[in-house]
């Protein structure tokens, strides 16, 4: 059977991109970038007040002047028309660009005001005070994003900043869902006392919407043959198909055989985890990705974050997702030969991480206050305090 890292290592390597498109700024966030973003001009694009004041020539400052007579005053995006001489001053605002006779700027509460003039009442100036030279941040033509960084918050203000209304970004692959289960029924339906609501449909359609991924089918099959056979056969249109259930060893297990019979070429099945050991990886020879997760809801969500999260990642050419390690605050003993995946919560100042409680796979409270899945690793039998852990945030 594969370890853990091993079927890590081999998703990496059947991760690839969907393609690229151009999307509005609005309909960016969350999305790879597919070109190296330049900036278009220096930043700041001319020298910028920095605080509310007065701009005046250092030279008449360092020749002992201190009262000024206000020649001009300046507001953020207007253009001076007036060439100051020596003796004269800019009222200035900030954001406002400061003329290139004057080179330093006094901020307003270093300064008493009469009604045409200001006398500095501050002991010492030095060049370019208060005022951010143009092109100190960035010159123009500058690579300030290589590809491939994922939209975030300030990355979009930044587009905005160099005038990207339109960016290139990654294409998100289609995604079909088929969540198995005779047992299973959706969260709208009556449920009969030894049924179960379908969670895994809502909680991988969450899990892909962080993704900006909306899928494009989510169907619940029972678990027949030719129903599944029908439902991945209508699926392989999409880029991926995600499967839940059906996919261990029990004799109504048929995700793996209906796979194969659907002409699916299976790449590993199980993996020496736990929990989501019967996990089964695999692809059809038109490309289409499929992955099968087993139907307990806690090795749902671990096998996502461990396989699809990671198979996302690199097909957008991001790196892997972030694995963090914090120390461990308790101890943990493991029966199994296998990597154990369980629910911690990070917290203290500094921070370690706590296991928390739950009661098996079949768990749907396990990760409700969870901050991060971590790994108990195959060799290591017992986790003791202090150790270094690694962490999969949720
Ligand atoms: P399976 O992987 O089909 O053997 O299912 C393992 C366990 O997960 C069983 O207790 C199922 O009832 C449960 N299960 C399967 N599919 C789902 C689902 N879509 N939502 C919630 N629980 C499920
Ligand atoms: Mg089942």
């Amino acid at each position: 059977m594969l370890s853990f890292k091993e079927a890590q290592e081999i998703i990496i390597k059947h991760a690839h991109s969907f393609g690229e498109e151009l999307v509005d700024i609005n309909d960016a966030y969350g999305r790879v970038l597919a070109e190296p973003i330049k900036a278009d001009r220096d930043y700041p694009p001319f020298n910028r007040a920095s605080m509310d004041g007065y701009a005046i020539k250092k030279s008449d400052w360092d020749n002992g002047l201190r009262e000024f007579v206000i020649a001009e005053t300046i507001y953020a995006g207007k253009i001076s028309n007036h060439v100051i001489k020596s003796g004269e001053c800019y009222k200035i605002m900030t954001g406002a660009a400061v003329p290139v006779q004057a080179d330093a700027v006094i901020r307003r509460e270093d300064v008493s005001e009469a009604e045409n003039s200001v006398t500095v009442l501050q002991l010492e100036l030095k060049s370019f005070q208060n005022i951010a030279k143009q092109g100190e941040d960035i010159k123009k033509d500058f690579l300030v994003i290589e590809q491939s960084v994922r939209c975030t918050a300030p990355v979009i203000g930044l587009l905005a900043s160099l005038g990207k209304s339109k960016v290139s970004v990654k294409k998100l692959p289609t995604v079909s869902i088929i969540t198995t289960g005779d047992e299973v029924v959706d969260v709208t339906d009556k449920v009969d006392p030894v049924q179960i609501r379908n969670s895994n449909a809502y909680t991988i359609k969450a899990l892909l919407k962080q993704w900006n991924i909306i899928p494009s089918s989510a169907s619940h099959v029972p678990d027949d043959i030719s129903q599944l056979l029908s439902a991945v056969t209508a699926a392989k249109k999409n880029d991926i198909i995600i499967l839940s259930g059906g996919v261990s060893a029990g004799d109504a297990d048929y995700v793996p055989t209906v796979l194969k019979e659907s002409g699916a070429v299976e790449i590993f099945h199980k993996v020496a985890i736990k929990p989501g050991k019967p996990f089964w990886f695999g692809k059809f020879a038109n490309g289409v990705v499929v992955f099968a997760l087993p139907g307990n809801p806690l090795s749902c969500m671990v096998t996502f974050k461990l396989f699809i999260e990671l198979f996302l990642s690199c097909s957008f050419g991001l790196d892997k997702p972030l694995q963090l390690s914090l120390p461990f605050n308790g101890t943990r003993i493991k029966r199994s030969s296998l990597d154990e995946f369980f629910p911690v919560k990070i917290s203290g100042d500094p921070s370690s991480v706590e296991p928390i409680h739950f009661n098996g796979s079949g768990d749907i409270t396990a990760l409700i206050m969870a901050d991060a899945i971590a790994r108990h690793p195959a060799d290591i039998t017992e986790l003791s305090e202090g150790m270094l852990i690694d962490l999969y945030r949720l």
